[in-house]
């Protein structure tokens, strides 16, 4: 069979299972236990937690859209996060870069300290710091590109190359893009994690996440991890999940869409100060963004002149854009990251992570998007009054 494209695994992900009623859509499965066919005959599902088929589902769905080997739906995109962190014994070391999402970075900052691991914090797209970081042979090197809020391009085939040479698993945090913008499996890492809170299931009414690996014998590794501490996710959830993987393509290009007209009209305003998304040529990534990205997705972030007056300003002057943590749903968001979304992080690990007051963080909803720029537009210009 010839390979299917993207929107075509999304929309058609588990439709026509159903062997009972012949239902489209496939039904979800609340059982927490199901019953053995006789005396120490199990069947294929025993109990919710081990193994679910509305979870199974949306896990071979995602998995086919990342082209992994296999998927573990779990129950927040930080316990997809704490998974991945079960392959680490004490001596092990975990490098990851230094502008995470802030719920990552106390994650891991938290079980180093706890003696789980050891753990580097590293700027990555500093070469001389990479180097160091591989000099002391990582177990685990985890990516998040683009980063949160900056929007830093890590190259992804540079590091699981030399990730490879070493023996590292190459962990890629997915959620800015989406398969859709971006599929780090095929770039060489061995393992992607998302929050499927945000783009995946798109419309900020689940929180989730996933793991798919590149090799089966990992994704059953980590499945057994997932069933031994607990953390699968949920049959209703990932029946909603699943609903929305349905039109993750179209939304992502929506999405993409009204970002580069607000990119345009941020850039060059009198009232701000830089703008940070990868489209720009002059973004610092933007070279590798075009590489290995298929989009250059839909968060965006910039610095206002003046501090944190202004930010309080221009949010409130804002009409279509709700103050709120969280992305990637189909509603606009805006964010200030130092005070909402990486506040986990101490003042001197968001300085280190160029995280400043004046920082405002967009997840561009896939509202009409003029309406859209001609609302940040009058926004922006209320700071010039
Ligand atoms: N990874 C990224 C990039 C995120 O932005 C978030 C949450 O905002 C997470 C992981 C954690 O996901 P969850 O909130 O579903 O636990």
């Amino acid at each position: 069979m010839t390979k299917k494209n993207l929107s075509t695994i999304a929309v058609r992900g588990g439709i026509e299972n159903d062997g009972q009623y012949n239902a489209v859509v496939p039904p979800i499965y609340l059982s927490s236990t199901y019953a053995f066919e006789g005396f120490d005959q199990k069947g294929p599902y025993d109990y919710s937690r081990c193994g679910n088929p509305s979870r199974d589902i949306l896990a071979n769905t995602l998995a086919e859209l990342e082209q992994g080997e296999h998927g573990i739906v779990t129950a927040t995109g930080t316990a997809a996060i704490h998974l991945v962190c079960q392959l680490l014994k004490p001596d092990d070391l975990l490098v990851v870069p230094h502008d995470c999402y802030g719920g990552s970075y106390r994650l891991f900052v938290n079980l180093a300290e706890r003696g789980a691991f050891k753990l580097k914090v590293i700027n990555q797209t500093n070469p001389a710091e990479l180097d160091e970081a591989f000099a002391a042979k990582p177990k685990v090197i985890w990516v998040e590109t683009p980063s949160n809020p900056l929007l830093r391009i890590t190259d992804v085939k540079n590091i699981s190359a030399r990730a490879k040479a070493c023996g590292a698993y190459v962990a890629v945090d997915n959620t800015f893009l989406s398969p859709v913008f971006q599929q780090p499996l095929t770039l060489g890492a061995d393992i992607v994690v998302h929050s499927t809170t945000k783009y995946i299931n798109g419309h900020s009414d689940v929180v989730g996440g996933v793991v798919v690996t590149a090799s089966k014998e990992l994704g059953e590794e980590l499945a057994w991890w997932a069933n031994c501490i607990g953390i699968t996710g949920s049959a209703f959830d990932s029946y909603l999940t699943l609903r929305g993987v349905r039109t993750l393509v179209p939304r992502m290009k929506q999405h993409q869409e009204n970002s580069l007209l607000l990119v345009d009209v941020l850039n060059g305003h009198e009232a701000v100060d830089v703008v940070y998304h990868p489209s720009l040529p002059t973004h610092p990534g933007h070279d590798i963004a075009r590489e290995q990205q298929l989009g250059f997705g839909a968060m965006l972030s910039f610095e206002l002149k003046g501090g944190t007056d202004q930010v309080i300003k221009f949010i409130d002057a804002l009409h279509h854009f709700s103050l709120a943590e969280s992305l990637g749903g189909v509603e606009s968001l805006v964010c200030h990251p130092a005070t909402m979304t990486h506040a986990a992080m101490d003042e001197a690990a968001q300085l280190t992570a160029g995280i400043k007051q004046n920082l405002v963080r967009f997840s561009v909803g896939i509202e009409d998007g003029k309406e859209l720029a001609t609302d940040v537009k009058q926004a922006l210009d209320s700071l010039l009054d």
